[in-house]
C-alpha cells in the first residue's frame, strides 16, 4: 500500500494504470468503508482510497472541528485489509489551490432532505468530488447507499463531466441494525444503544406503513412520537421514491429517509 501525499506523486504513481477503483472517504475507517474497498478490489485492477475531511461540505464549524480523525488507525486498518493499493491523503491546498471552477448550484427541486437542512453541504460535496475525480481519473467510484441523496447527486453531477461509473453499495450495519458511521465514534455507549433502538423501531414502522393510507402523514405522527419518546430532534422522516427522491406513497419503490440529532450528533439513515 503506497501513501500519496500530493497530486504530483499521485499522478506519477497512477499513470500506468487504467482500471482504477476509487473510494473517497473522510477517514475514521470502519467496516462500511471496507465494504466499498472490497467491491472495488473485486471489480477493478487497482484500488485507491482518499482520506480528506473536506471543510467545504460542513455547514457548521463545530461539526468540522469535532469530526473524528485518526489517521494512524486508518492507515493500519487499510493496510491490514490488504485490498488497498494507494491511499491519497491530500492537504487542502493540493485540492483547492490554483484551480478555479464555476460555483456549483443545486436545482431547487434537489433542495430536500439533507440539502434543506445543511445549506451548502452538497455544493461542497459535488465540488470536492469533481476535483478528486479530475485528479484520480478512476474507471469506477464506489459510494455508499447510506448517504443516498449524496450518491444520487454525485452520480448525476459526475455523469456530465467524466467517464467514471459511480457504483452504489449497500449499507453495512451492526448486528443491532445501526448503520456504521464515523459519527458513531462521537456517541457514548448509551447513545449507541439508543440509536440502534431507534433504527429497529423504524424498521417496524416500515413494516406497518404498508397498511397506512397516507404514508407520509403517518410518518409525521411517528416523528412526533419518536421525538417525545426518545428526546431527540428529528429533522426529517419521510417516504421518498428511490429514483427521483420525490415524496411517495408507494412502498415498493421507496425508502424511509431519516435525519436526527442525538446528543448533538447528526445521524442519517434510510430503510
Ligand atoms: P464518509 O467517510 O462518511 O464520507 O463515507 C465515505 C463513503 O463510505 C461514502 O460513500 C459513504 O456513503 C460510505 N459509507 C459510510 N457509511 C457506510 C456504511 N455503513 N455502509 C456502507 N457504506 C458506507
Amino acid at each position: 500500500m503506497k501513501i500519496l501525499l500530493n497530486k504530483t506523486s499521485l499522478t506519477e504513481s497512477l499513470r500506468h494504470f487504467n482500471d482504477i477503483g476509487f473510494v473517497p472517504t473522510m477517514g475514521s475507517i470502519h467496516k462500511g468503508h471496507l465494504s466499498l474497498i472490497s467491491k472495488s478490489s473485486q471489480m477493478c485492477n487497482k484500488t485507491i482510497v482518499s482520506i480528506f475531511v473536506n471543510p467545504k461540505q460542513f455547514n457548521n464549524k463545530k461539526d468540522f472541528k469535532t469530526y473524528p480523525k485518526n489517521i494512524k488507525k486508518d492507515l493500519k486498518a487499510l493496510n491490514q485489509s490488504k485490498m488497498v493499493d494507494f491511499v491519497y491523503i491530500p492537504k487542502f491546498k493540493d485540492i483547492f489551490k490554483n484551480y478555479k471552477k464555476p460555483k456549483i448550484k443545486l436545482n431547487e427541486k434537489d433542495k430536500i432532505l439533507c440539502a434543506k437542512y445543511r445549506k451548502g453541504h452538497f455544493e461542497g460535496v459535488l465540488d470536492v468530488m469533481d476535483r478528486l475525480t479530475d485528479i484520480v481519473r478512476p474507471a469506477k467510484i464506489f459510494m455508499g447507499s447510506k448517504d443516498f441523496q449524496q450518491l444520487i447527486l454525485v452520480k448525476k453531477y459526475l455523469k456530465k463531466k467524466y467517464d467514471a461509473n459511480v457504483v452504489g453499495c449497500k449499507t453495512i450495519r451492526t448486528k443491532n441494525k445501526l448503520a456504521l458511521s464515523s459519527r458513531n465514534y462521537l456517541l457514548s455507549k448509551g447513545n449507541l444503544i439508543l440509536a440502534s433502538k431507534i433504527i429497529r423501531k423504524l424498521i417496524n414502522v416500515k413494516k406497518n406503513i404498508k397498511n397506512k393510507k397516507n404514508k407520509n402523514k403517518y410518518l409525521l405522527t411517528v416523528k412526533d412520537n419518536f421525538q417525545k419518546q426518545f428526546k431527540i430532534k428529528i429533522e426529517y422522516l419521510e417516504l421518498r421514491d428511490i429514483n427521483n427522491l420525490k415524496l411517495s406513497n408507494v412502498i415498493n419503490t421507496s425508502r424511509i429517509f431519516v435525519a436526527y440529532y442525538l446528543d448533538g450528533v447528526r445521524l442519517i439513515d434510510n430503510l
